[in-house]
């Protein structure tokens, strides 16, 4: 049993702290594991948690990380934020309260294979980012938008034709699971390692088009930016300013949701923290690749697991009212959606007069 656990408490300590924190808050979390990737001897568990109301359409917020292995704080800062939830249960009426009205579903490690190896695709070679049966509407950047050529090669899509990776399936099976029969859902992907400021993306990551949503990603925006004026380390925006790529997985489930769902609300959001930053500040770096995608010192890894939780608790009040803050009504989405576009297409808004 030592000799097990001893491999995985050095490669993946993320797995060892999520199971610990498994066994503190049993009382509170419905625990699946749909998944088991086989790396050698050893399995490795897709872990889905839920917790909070069993209602049936009860508001949902999904946190989901670890999807590229190589962005572990991704998963670390949502281990984090489960800690402090966990722990203020023991002993505070409104985490009770919030969670009694609300439906909060944990994916931390999407790929524990990948992190195990330190690499940003799962044990096949394939980045899992670029895996949904999605192209893209115009051609994405070389490489980095998915390709096929290959699996040697990063941002692998999968050979042409062939099934989604075992993890795409159990996160696509699991937020449809939770989410497709819901009003109102939010889930936050978290990422790390683009750019200098800490984004939230919203799609589509395949095309350069304001995605259907985009009066509710604005309204989102707003409240949060109109809830914590001093708090401005986020730039929301659609992940095609950035880059478009083929094979989202959030481009595919929000799809599949707004079949499922016509008059349903969900917003799929991601989370990408910004790393260049610790490399500026740092550029030893530079010469490790897993610090590219993570904080290495003390203090600043502390700061980052912390400064995040403002966003979840923000989300998690807020897909619970989702209601009171989304543009309801044709004149109100309207004017939502001529701000989104002034602030976010302004070129379009010219082109097209
Ligand atoms: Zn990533």
């Amino acid at each position: 049993m030592i000799q097990r656990i001893s491999p995985i408490t050095t490669a993946l300590p993320e797995l060892i702290q999520l199971e610990e924190l498994i066994d503190q808050g049993r009382q509170h979390l419905r625990i699946n594991v749909p998944l088991h990737i086989t790396l050698g001897e050893h399995k490795l568990p897709f872990y889905v948690l839920e917790m909070g109301s069993t209602e049936p359409l009860a508001p949902t917020l999904a946190l989901i990380g670890g999807v590229h292995g190589v962005e572990r704080i991704g998963t670390q800062v949502i281990l984090s934020f489960l800690k402090s939830l966990l722990t203020r249960l023991e002993w505070d009426p409104v985490a009770t309260d919030m969670l009694s009205q609300m439906r909060l579903m944990l994916i931390p490690i999407v790929n524990p294979g990948g992190m195990w190896a330190n690499s940003r695709s799962n044990p096949q070679g394939i980045d899992l980012m670029r895996n949904a049966p999605v192209e893209a509407d115009e051609r994405p950047p070389f490489l980095v938008g998915g390709q096929r050529i290959s699996r040697h090669l990063p941002w692998f899509r999968g050979r042409r034709g062939e099934s989604m990776a075992s993890e795409s399936q159990a996160l696509v099976d699991s937020i449809r699971t939770t989410l497709m029969s819901q009003r109102h859902c939010i889930s936050l992907d978290c990422h790390s390692g683009f750019g200098y400021k800490d984004r939230i993306w919203f799609p589509w990551a395949k095309s350069v088009e304001p995605f259907p949503g985009v009066a509710d990603a604005y309204a989102l925006t707003r409240l949060f930016e109109r809830t914590y004026p001093n708090h401005s380390v986020y730039l929301f925006e659609p992940q095609a300013h950035s880059y478009t790529t083929h094979g989202d997985l959030w481009d595919f489930l929000y799809e599949e949701y707004r079949q499922a769902q016509p008059e349903g609300l969900y917003l799929p959001l991601t989370l990408e923290m910004g790393s260049w930053l610790w490399v500026k500040k740092n550029p030893g770096h530079l010469f490790r690749y897993h610090s590219l995608f993570n904080p290495i010192l003390p203090h600043r890894h502390q700061r980052i697991l912390r400064r995040h939780f403002t966003l979840f608790e923000f989300l998690m009040s807020a897909v619970r009212s989702m209601p009171v803050w989304s543009p309801e009504g044709e004149l109100p989405r309207l004017t939502a959606k001529q701000e989104a576009l002034e602030r976010w297409y302004p070129g379009r808004l010219t082109s097209r007069g």
